[in-house]
């Protein structure tokens, strides 16, 4: 079936993870728009890249997620290049671990403002062009921990369980739009994120996994680009477990 939404924001599109999806999308036709923090080199090669590759267009568009102005001048930038935006994957994300005895204001803040509000941030810039297009689709990055909790995460499992609470009260507002909001829980995937995990406890994970392998950026990646097509348009409101691991 041909994939009828054409304009895909992948929000953190430059390493790991969302670089993945941006590959994945523009492999299957999308105009691909890569936000972007920091990483604007890299972002500007995957954009480079892809669009040779995949002969589409790639827009690397700096802004921080946790900045709604910032925001609504990304998807200005969008709208202005493409005239549309089809898929929102709000997959940008930070770690900022410390037990809550240590954990700083600042800590809680910026995971809680990147995770969560910059979900809320991207939503609802995106809202009213997905409604009067009356087609849509968010698919928003969560994680396990959002569900059952992890030590020294306490900001993180926040967040992350308020994105698939928020998306789910998101998939009910927006079905009479025809906009699907789904959920992504990436299994324990090898990226700069987790680098930052010490190698026992990163050890110590990886003899829990089933499959005997990380989950890579690709697997993740493969699910959203399902949800994304027309092959998953009776989906809203559902939470997809990319992972081995029994829970
Ligand atoms: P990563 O390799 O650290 O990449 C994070 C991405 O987010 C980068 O593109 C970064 O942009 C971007 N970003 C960070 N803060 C931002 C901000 N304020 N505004 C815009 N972009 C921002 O992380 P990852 O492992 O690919 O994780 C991607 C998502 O999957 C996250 O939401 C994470 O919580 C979730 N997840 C990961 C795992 C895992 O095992 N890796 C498991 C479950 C869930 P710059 O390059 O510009 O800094």
């Amino acid at each position: 079936m041909e994939n009828p939404y054409k304009v895909a924001l992948v929000t953190g599109g430059s390493r790991g993870i969302g670089a993945a999806i941006v590959r994945k999308l523009a492999a299957g036709g999308f105009n691909v728009v890569i936000n972007y923090k920091n990483s604007g080199q890299v972002a500007g090669e995957l954009a480079q890249a892809v669009s040779s590759q995949f002969k589409v267009e790639a827009l690397p568009v700096q802004a921080d997620v946790s900045l709604f102005s910032q925001v609504t001048e990304m998807v200005r930038q969008v709208q202005e290049k493409f005239g549309r935006i089809d898929v929102l994957v709000n997959n940008a994300g930070i770690t900022r671990d410390a037990l809550l005895a240590r954990m700083t204001e600042e800590d809680w803040d910026r995971v809680i403002n990147t995770n969560l509000k910059g979900v809320f941030n991207c939503s609802k810039a995106v809202l009213k062009i997905m409604q009067k297009q009356r087609q849509g689709r968010i698919i928003n990055i969560s994680s396990i921990v959002g569900l059952r909790g992890q030590v020294g995460q306490s900001n993180y499992t926040a967040a992350k369980a308020g994105v698939i609470a928020f998306s789910k009260s998101l998939a009910l507002e927006l079905a009479r739009w025809n906009i699907n909001v789904n959920v992504v829980i990436p299994g324990f995937t090898e990226t700069d994120m987790t680098m930052q995990i010490p190698a026992g406890a990163r050890n110590k994970i990886m003899e829990q996994i089933p499959l005997c392998r990380p989950c890579s950026p690709e697997d993740v990646a493969g699910v959203v680009n399902y949800l994304a097509s027309g092959e998953a348009n009776y989906i809203t409101g559902q939470v997809f477990h990319v992972d081995c691991r029994v829970v």
